[in-house]
């Protein structure tokens, strides 16, 4: 069994700012895509981009061989697939549930086991490599599941990203994507610091940043957020409202297991005060916001 591009049916259910990129590389590689979403204009831009819309869960799934779904949080996770009128009520036995979402862990293995039940295969499979990643097809796909079950999948998600990894059990592709969050906003961090200690010391910003993103302190946070941050423009991108979930996660996850992640702890911490300052829609680049208030500057809203 391999889902290739000939012949296999996909139900895309959320079209946000990762999933609709997404569809387009899907149709792109030749799939026939059924999308849905709460909200109906972003149906409409799926359908622009070459899939089929659908007015509800049940339509996109009923014919599909796989169903990925691309939602917030585990919230949204388990109203999709397991409440009424969700995802395991009308997908047919013997396929595929690829969830691209990032939600813990635990809400990876109930959904699991729940569709076991039926008959249907589960993998979770959260991204890294955000919109810039999504839109060029280039994602970092960290997977959760059964062997078989992945390589089954192979070719849907090699049309969505280049390093596609199975990471493990039900539930592992999201123990790793927190992993990854918490590096990301520890170096966000360090890049926000930096950024403002640069600006109020008078050197050419730009200039200190391109010198810095070639030696050891280079990231792929500098290479893909230089210009933006420059700008102050911190429109979304990865949202903080999202940026906070995911510190929820990997904080709750670590102390389950044992680990400590002091740097973790105090980024959602700053993550969180940067949401109840109000800026929970922008970029999660808007750490340098929250670095700014510190250093007693006053942001303009
Ligand atoms: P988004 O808010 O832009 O999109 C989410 C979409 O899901 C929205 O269009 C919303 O209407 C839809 N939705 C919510 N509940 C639904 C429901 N019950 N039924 C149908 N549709 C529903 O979010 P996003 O940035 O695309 O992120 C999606 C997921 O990917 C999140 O888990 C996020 O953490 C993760 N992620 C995002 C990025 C990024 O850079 N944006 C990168 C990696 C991972």
């Amino acid at each position: 069994m391999s889902y290739t591009a000939a012949g296999t049916k996909v139900g895309f259910i959320g079209l946000g700012i990762m999933g609709a990129p997404m569809v387009r590389n899907l149709v792109a590689a030749g799939y026939d895509v059924t999308a849905f979403d709460l909200d109906p204009s972003r149906v409409e831009v799926a359908v622009k981009d070459g899939g089929k819309g659908a007015a509800s869960i049940a339509e996109t799934v009923r014919e599909a061989d796989v169903v990925i779904t691309m939602v917030p949080a585990s919230p949204q996770v388990e109203a999709v697939v397991l409440h009424e009128g969700g995802v395991l009520e009308s997908i047919r036995p013997g396929s595929l549930i690829i969830d691209m979402s990032s939600i813990t862990p635990q809400t990876s293995v109930d959904v699991a086991k729940a569709a076991a039940d039926k008959g249907v295969q589960v993998l979770d499979a959260p991204v890294s490599g955000g919109e810039a990643g999504a839109v060029e097809g280039v994602l970092s796909i960290m997977v959760g599941g059964e062997q078989e079950t992945f390589k089954a999948a192979e070719p849907i998600l090699e049309a969505l990203g280049k390093t596609i990894v199975l990471c493990g059990p039900h539930g592992s592709g999201q123990t790793v994507k927190a992993a990854n969050q918490l590096i990301v906003a520890v170096n966000i961090q360090a890049v926000a610091e930096a950024v403002v200690f640069l600006e109020k010391s008078g050197v050419d910003l730009e200039a200190a940043l391109d010198v810095l993103n070639g030696g050891l302190a280079g990231s792929t946070v500098l290479t893909r957020k230089k210009d933006s941050i420059l700008a102050g423009d911190f429109r979304p991108g990865f949202k903080i409202d999202l940026h906070h979930k995911d510190m929820g996660i990997v904080t709750d996850a670590a102390r389950n297991v044992g680990a400590a992640v002091p740097a973790g702890a105090l980024l959602a911490q700053l993550v969180a005060a940067l949401r109840q300052q109000g800026d929970g829609g922008l970029d999660h680049s808007a750490l340098v916001r929250g670095v700014k208030r510190l250093s007693g500057e006053k942001l303009e809203d």
